[in-house]
């Protein structure tokens, strides 16, 4: 967007580049945008502190679920700017070009900013409604790193927008606050002949790519949708891929079409064996009788599945956890993604956390879903510990009883490396490395991992290999 209005636009990934401070300043930008999510607003703190002292008109913009729900960032004055709220495309040139004039940018739709001392959110203007609309993504930018090229599994997305709202997941309050109400959509879909076209444009470039990951929170969004992406794909683009579903949207009908579009896998999220849990407070739509009546039709139909699922939530007791461990040894998914919950403010459930004093506010756990818990609860250890040892439990006979007594240990770093390896095969997997590759792309990202003093509130000089493997619910093949 920035670069169709004549702005010069890159992006530094820091693993990938050896000086990434100086580089950085060497490109001399005007406004630096950080990303976040909770947990990882603040990584990029002492670096805008450097180099701010190199670039005094520096301005810095945060975006992404953090600074969508929690505006309290732009106290830290010295780090943040302004924040955007919701999608950006159109915001962040309103803002780059106000600064550019020296307009002021309070009246900007989206933006927040701290006015004598109090953060202020602008109401936001509405989403895009049309996906064709926006160019296609810069990939360019990614894929100058030879390591993002390299992979065999490409990312792409075909939609905004869940079915579902569930309260622990921030699509639900997206809906409350990014929709006006006045008939504009949340849930919306690229045309399959705008991602074909991307798709071709990105492999044209970049041959080296055999499969597609699609990253969107389900590739079943709209029924005819995917019957067309199923006569139309396998001939405009012919590349296998693998997604999310939601299996309460999910019939027959979508699982052939999908096959006939060449999806080799796809991901769900189990999340809670109780189906109590799962429907009354998750909000999740997945009754039992869904739970195990989707995976006999993609066996049928000859799709591998695998489930995400959901530990230490303030729903669950441990033997809730444990019949999560049953279900999916009954339904046999091909591998399990094993997060520990984290009361997230930009969701239903991590908002009640916060009002009702579940949270261990002092605690700083990282920003990884896969450490540790922030969560006040008396099993915790035993927790953390099914945690690690989960896909024990769901896949090794006699596995469960074994883990049950396990779990009664003290934390370890025995567990610590069984989940570790876990997290490793499936990054590996899913990142489309392979096993090999990805050991050499974490011995490359060890200083990353051990070596950095401070990252804000985030000491990472003490952040354990573990934390740093986030595939989260991108995990599908
Ligand atoms: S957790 Fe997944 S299914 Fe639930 S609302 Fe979020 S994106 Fe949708």
């Amino acid at each position: 967007m920035l670069k169709q209005r004549g702005h010069d636009a890159d992006c530094f990934i820091t693993g990938e580049e050896p000086e990434f401070e100086k580089t950085v300043q060497d490109w001399q930008p005007d406004v630096v945008g950080v990303y976040s999510t909770t947990g990882q607003e603040t990584w990029a703190l002492e670096h805008v502190l450097a180099w701010r002292k190199e670039l005094p008109h520096l301005k810095v913009v945060m975006g992404g679920p953090h600074a969508s729900f929690d505006a309290e960032i732009l106290r830290e004055g010295e780090y943040v700017d302004a924040i955007v709220k919701a999608e950006a495309e159109h915001a962040i040139i309103d803002l780059v070009e106000a600064w550019a004039a020296g307009r002021p940018i309070n009246l900007i739709p989206n933006i927040g900013f701290l006015d004598n001392g109090e953060p202020v959110q602008n109401l936001i203007r509405p989403a895009v409604q049309d996906l064709d609309s926006l160019p296609f993504p810069d990939v360019d930018l990614f894929y100058k790193y030879p390591f993002l090229r390299k992979k065999r599994v490409m990312q792409v997305h075909a939609s905004r927008g869940c079915q579902n709202s569930c309260t622990y997941c921030s699509v639900g309050l997206m809906k409350e606050e990014w929709v006006s109400g006045k008939g504009d959509k949340f849930n919306r879909t690229k045309s399959v002949d705008y991602l074909c076209e991307e798709m071709n444009d990105i492999v044209a470039r970049y041959p080296g790519f055999r499969m597609v990951n699609f990253g969107d929170a389900a590739l079943n969004m709209q029924r005819g949708w995917l019957e067309e992406f199923a006569d139309k794909w396998p001939k405009q683009v012919g590349m296998p891929f693998a997604c999310n579903i939601n299996i309460n949207f999910l019939n027959e009908e979508d699982i052939i079409n999908l096959k006939r579009a060449g999806c080799v896998s796809v991901q769900f999220g189990l999340e809670s064996g109780n189906e109590d849990v799962r429907l009354r407070v998750y909000k999740k739509g997945y009754t039992d009788k869904i739970v195990y009546s989707i995976p006999k039709l993609l066996r049928k139909h000859n799709i591998s599945f695998r489930t995400n699922n959901i530990m230490g939530s303030p729903a669950e007791t441990l033997d809730d956890m444990y019949q999560t461990v049953r279900q999916n040894r009954e339904i046999k998914p091909a591998g399990c993604t094993v997060l520990i919950y984290r009361p997230f403010r930009s969701s239903a459930l991590g908002r009640e956390d916060f009002e009702v004093g579940r949270v261990e506010l002092g605690k700083d756990i990282g920003p990884s879903i896969h450490s540790d818990s922030q969560m006040r609860r008396d099993d915790l250890d035993e927790v953390i510990n099914l945690q690690r040892l989960f896909n024990i439990a769901v896949f090794v006979p006699g596995g469960l009883p074994l883990v049950k007594q396990l779990v009664r240990m003290p934390r370890n770093p025995l567990f610590d490396g069984v989940g570790l390896g876990f997290l490793w095969y499936q990054h590996a997997v899913v990142s489309g490395f392979g096993m090999l590759d990805d050991i050499k792309l974490g011995v490359k990202n060890l200083s990353q991992i051990f070596g950095r003093k401070s990252g804000g509130t985030h000491e990472y000089g003490r952040t354990r290999l573990i934390d740093t493997m986030d595939v989260g619910t991108d995990a599908t093949i």
